[in-house]
Formats: structure tokens, C-alpha cells, sequence
């Protein structure tokens, strides 16, 4: 058995490998080496400096078939999962249309253009959600869901959570990061959980198309408002969600949310006027998920057929059966964590 584990990357997915490693009873040491200076990755919360709150940077829809997900909340922290809020969204339309509502879930839950969208791979992902649809929110922020329950374990459980180390290259017995090296033993293992861009430039791999996802945060006056999630078809935004003060907006594969037509949107669907908004944030994750198109898809499957065996990755895009999801985050982490045991 491995005598140390590095992990590259304290996203979901690196997070859930080395949650699962000591769950699974590895007791040698685990670091985590993250390039920023939090972790989370892509699932993050942070105070907006225009709506003086805190904020995530998106919706992040979860739901109760996310049987990794809720495991691994259970491994961190079991109350983490009283942090979470299940609510089940209605859809608004104007003029209804199933293909509308298709289309709705493809492109939000393949965030690709609907034209290009892989469709057998969004059939597979709600035949499986089937199972238990229930949507789950963050009751608060995915910060609490998350990284500070898992701050909590890692602190418990000695795993070394080591920011601004970007790696840059990997040489026999060695992880090169920007600033400095770090020699590792024959015994020990590595597992790269990092974005494809970031795995594709250590190891000269080509990079796969990505594509963004766009958030407007609206700050409302300051009212008792329930909560709310509300999909709408052929809307400027897929998802409108009301929590609190907050109101954000979801536009999939988009970079420039046509801000106007959103906020009349809004206005229509949750009956609130000009003088409800006070000011707006937009933030675009310009490479929120590999595109999920047929011909990316299938040569994300080459690049993991031409790894040699003997590196183990995680990360959401390299789960076959799965979309670019936290799902597939977390599940692709418990994966490498087996392999390494
Ligand atoms: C705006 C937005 C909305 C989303 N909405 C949803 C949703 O509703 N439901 C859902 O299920 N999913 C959603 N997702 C997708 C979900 O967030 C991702 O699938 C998931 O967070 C990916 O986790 P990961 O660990 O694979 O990758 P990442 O989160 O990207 O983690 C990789 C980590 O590696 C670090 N890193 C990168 N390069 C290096 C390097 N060279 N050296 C060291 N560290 C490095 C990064 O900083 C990062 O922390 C959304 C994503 C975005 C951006």
C-alpha cells in the first residue's frame, strides 16, 4: 500500500479522494495541493464586492440521486447534509412545448448548445435521476455545504491542504509546482484531480473544448420572499432562483446574458417591479464544463484510453457514464481514492 497520497487539485474531486481514502481506512499521509487559495474549485461562494453579500458563483442544483454526492457529505460532516434544501422547481413558460422543456434540460444539464448536445447522454442522466428526482439546494452557501465541513475533517483526519501550489510538471519522483518540487517516494501515488486544461498541459494531452456559464445576481430590496427555483422555457436565462435577497439567474453555454430581457423576465415570473432591484453582479465561468458535444465526448475517450495506466486521474469530465457534474466529481474522486487502495 501506497506510504503517502499527493493529490493535485482540492476541487470536488479531489476533496472526495482523499475524504474516501481515510474513510476507507488509509492511514499514511494525504496531501492536497491546490493552485488557488481556497478550495471547492468551480463550486465556490464569495463575498460580491457590488452586492456586499455572499454568494455562489452558480445555482448548483443537486438532487437526492446523487447517491456519491450525499455520501460524501456524510463522510465530512453527517449534519452537512441539513445544509442542504430540497425544493422542487416549477417551470414557467409562455407558450408551452415539450420540445421547449427538452431542450431546457439539455442544455442546462449538458450546459452545450442544444444543436450540438450529446442527447444519448442526457437520456442516461435522467433514466438515472429517475430514481429519486428531487433537486437539493445549498440551504446557505456551498461554502457551508462544502469546503468548511470538509476544512473541518481534513484538520481531523491530517490531511495537509497545501494553497498556491500549481503544478506544472512531473518527473519520476518528483511534482514540480511553479515555486517549487516536492520529491515523492516509489511507494507513493499521485492522483491528478485538475480540470482537463490544467492535466492536458502537465502532461502535453490536448485540450478539449470548453464551455461557459453565465450568473446575474440581481439584490432585492430587502423582503420576506420565499424561496424559489423556476426553470423557464425559451427564457433569456434557463433558472431563475430566489433566496433571500438574492436573485440569480442562469444562462448554460452562454458568455453575454442579455441583462435586460432577464431582468423582465423576472420581473414577470416572480411579480416584482423596478424598484425591487437595487443592483446586479454578473459573473461568467468562461470554462465552466468540457463541452459535452458528441465529438469532444469521444475524444475525451481516446485521452483516457492513451493515459498510461499507471497515472490516476479524477475530475468531472473524466466520468464516461456521467455529465460534467458534481456527481461525476465526486464520483471520479471515491474512484481514484480504490484505485490507490
Ligand atoms: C457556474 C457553474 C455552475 C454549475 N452548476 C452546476 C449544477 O447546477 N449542478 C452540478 O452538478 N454541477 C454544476 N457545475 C459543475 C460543477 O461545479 C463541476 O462539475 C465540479 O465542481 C467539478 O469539480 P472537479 O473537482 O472535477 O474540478 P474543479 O472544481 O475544477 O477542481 C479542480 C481544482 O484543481 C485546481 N487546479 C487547477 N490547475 C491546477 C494545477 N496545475 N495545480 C494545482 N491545482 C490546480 C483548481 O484550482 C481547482 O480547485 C457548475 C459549474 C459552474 C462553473
Amino acid at each position: 500500500m501506497a506510504s503517502a497520497v499527493h493529490i493535485i487539485g482540492a476541487g470536488l474531486a479531489g476533496m472526495a479522494a482523499a475524504a474516501s481514502l481515510r474513510n476507507k481506512g488509509f492511514a499514511g499521509e494525504i496531501f492536497l495541493y491546490e493552485a488557488a487559495n481556497h478550495i471547492g474549485g468551480r463550486c465556490y461562494s464569495f463575498v460580491s464586492p457590488v452586492l456586499g453579500v455572499k454568494i455562489d458563483n452558480g445555482n448548483h442544483m443537486m438532487l437526492k440521486a446523487n447517491h456519491n454526492l450525499l455520501t460524501f457529505l456524510e463522510i465530512i460532516n453527517s449534519s452537512a447534509k441539513k445544509e442542504l434544501y430540497p425544493y422542487f422547481p416549477s417551470i414557467k413558460y409562455f407558450s408551452f412545448n415539450i420540445k421547449g422543456l427538452w431542450r431546457l434540460g439539455v442544455v442546462s444539464v449538458l450546459n452545450t448548445e442544444y444543436n450540438k448536445a450529446d442527447k444519448i447522454l442526457y437520456l442516461k442522466t435522467i433514466l438515472k435521476s429517475l430514481r429519486n428526482p428531487y433537486p437539493l439546494f445549498a440551504a446557505n452557501t456551498l461554502e457551508d455545504v462544502f469546503a468548511k465541513p470538509f476544512q473541518t475533517f481534513a484538520n481531523a483526519q491530517k490531511i495537509k491542504i497545501e494553497y498556491g501550489k500549481k503544478c506544472i510538471g512531473y518527473e519520476e519522483g518528483k511534482l514540480i509546482f511553479a515555486a517549487s518540487e516536492t520529491e515523492i517516494s516509489a511507494e507513493d501515488k499521485v492522483i491528478w484531480a485538475l480540470p482537463q486544461q490544467s492535466l492536458a498541459r502537465i502532461f502535453n494531452l490536448p485540450i478539449l473544448p470548453h464551455n461557459p456559464i453565465s450568473n446575474i445576481h440581481f439584490l432585492l430590496s430587502p423582503k420576506e420572499r420565499p424561496f424559489a427555483f423556476v426553470g423557464k422555457i425559451n427564457g433569456a436565462a434557463e433558472w431563475f432562483k430566489i433566496k433571500g435577497n438574492i436573485l440569480s439567474a442562469t444562462i448554460s453555454a452562454a458568455n453575454n446574458p442579455d441583462i435586460f430581457a432577464i431582468k423582465e423576465e423576472a420581473k414577470e415570473i416572480f411579480n416584482l417591479n423596478n424598484d425591487d432591484f437595487i443592483a446586479n453582479s454578473v459573473i461568467c465561468e468562461k470554462r465552466a464544463t468540457m463541452s459535452q458535444d458528441k465529438e469532444t465526448l469521444i475524444k475525451r475517450n481516446r485521452i483516457l484510453k492513451s493515459l498510461p495506466n499507471n497515472i490516476i486521474i479524477a475530475g468531472d469530465w473524466t466520468q464516461e457514464n456521467l455529465p460534467c457534474t458534481m456527481e461525476a466529481a465526486i464520483t471520479s474522486g471515491f474512484k481514484a481514492a480504490q484505485e490507490v487502495l
